[in-house]
């Protein structure tokens, strides 16, 4: 038994599943990723998340560094123990030579958060890094993503995990973003980036962003917008509670709607002309340029009319935009 209970302490690197604030934190640089698997963890996981990883970076370009960790357990393909202790040793090589954190520690670290929750079963897709290391690492971390594989899937469900934990890298290589615009063009990008590849047909582009319109009604409904979760700390209260319709799925509408109402109703313009725009004025006067606009509130009052649209109104948006 690998696992240990109770070994946190406050220095381990920790998990970022919501970006935090601050400036750039990973640079372009022409390295791949570098992959690193359980072994005994059927090779099509990392093949799927490599897949996607690969069409995001051909898309938003290359940037790092990247180390990627895919784990996880079938119910018929149970991990040697030999396996499990070269994943973490493996871990704990790559952290703690750039950390003078101890191995010992750092293999009790990551025991919990990756064998663990790969014994339990649970499905997670995250990006994670040291804040404190002058050049940190991106860890792109899958476990048990065989969990969210469905063969009627158009585009493998692990192969869109790939897709949206890579656009956080990218992101990532520019300055602070609002947390709408950062999971919410994540999302976008797990059926633009599919489309515009030939992965898929239009229809997988449409019925993706129909159920995020549908979850993020829930926090329409509610009297709450993307204007609500710029961040964890300046959100209000109740915007906790539609944490996920609020940042994943009116973000991508957002995103949809940056992109609809800029001049070129370009992706691709959002790559080349507004996230270095970011880095040069910070979010906000990068948004008013973009679009022309006087201040952020005029493009959340336009996210508000467009959520009251039509079906219709929306789906020709989406159809509008442009590679
Ligand atoms: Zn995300």
């Amino acid at each position: 038994m690998l696992g240990a209970a109770g070994c946190r302490t406050a220095d381990a690197p920790h998990p970022h599943p919501h970006p935090t604030p601050g400036g750039a934190t990973f640079i372009p640089m022409e390295e791949a990723p570098v992959y690193h698997v359980l072994d005994g963890y059927d090779p099509r996981w990392r093949a799927h998340v490599e897949d996607g990883v690969e069409l995001a970076r051909a898309f938003w370009g290359s940037y790092g560094p990247v180390h990627v960790w895919v784990a996880g357990r079938e119910e018929h393909a149970e991990p040697s123990d030999d396996a499990k202790e070269a994943f973490l040793t493996e871990y704990c090589r790559l952290s703690t030579s750039v950390t003078d954190r101890l191995h010992a520690e750092c293999h009790c670290h990551a025991s919990e958060r990756f064998l663990d929750v790969v014994e339990r079963g649970d499905a997670e897709a995250y990006l994670s890094w040291a804040e404190e290391l002058e050049q940190p690492t991106a860890e792109l971390v899958f476990l048990n993503v065989h969990r969210w594989f469905f063969e009627e899937d158009p585009v493998p469900d692990p192969v869109l995990r790939g897709v949206h934990e890579y656009t956080h890298v990218f992101q990532k290589a520019f300055a602070h973003m609002p947390i709408w615009l950062m999971e919410g063009c994540a999302v976008f990008a797990e059926a633009w980036i599919p489309w515009t590849a030939q992965r898929c047909d239009e229809a997988f582009v449409t019925a993706r962003m129909d159920r995020s319109m549908r979850e993020a009604r829930r926090a329409t409904k509610a009297g709450l917008t993307i204007a609500d979760m710029e961040g964890l700390d300046s959100a209000p209260l109740e915007a906790h509670r539609f944490y996920r319709e609020l940042a994943y799925d009116a973000g991508a509408w957002g995103t949809v709607l940056l992109v609809h109402l800029s001049p070129s109703k370009s992706v691709s313009a959002l790559r080349d002309e507004f996230f270095p725009m970011v880095d040069e004025l910070g979010w906000e006067r990068a948004l008013c340029r973009y679009l022309g606009i006087e201040n952020k509130y005029w493009f959340y009052e336009a996210f508000d009319a467009f959520m009251e649209g039509t079906a219709e109104q929306q789906h020709h948006a989406l159809r509008e935009l442009r590679p």
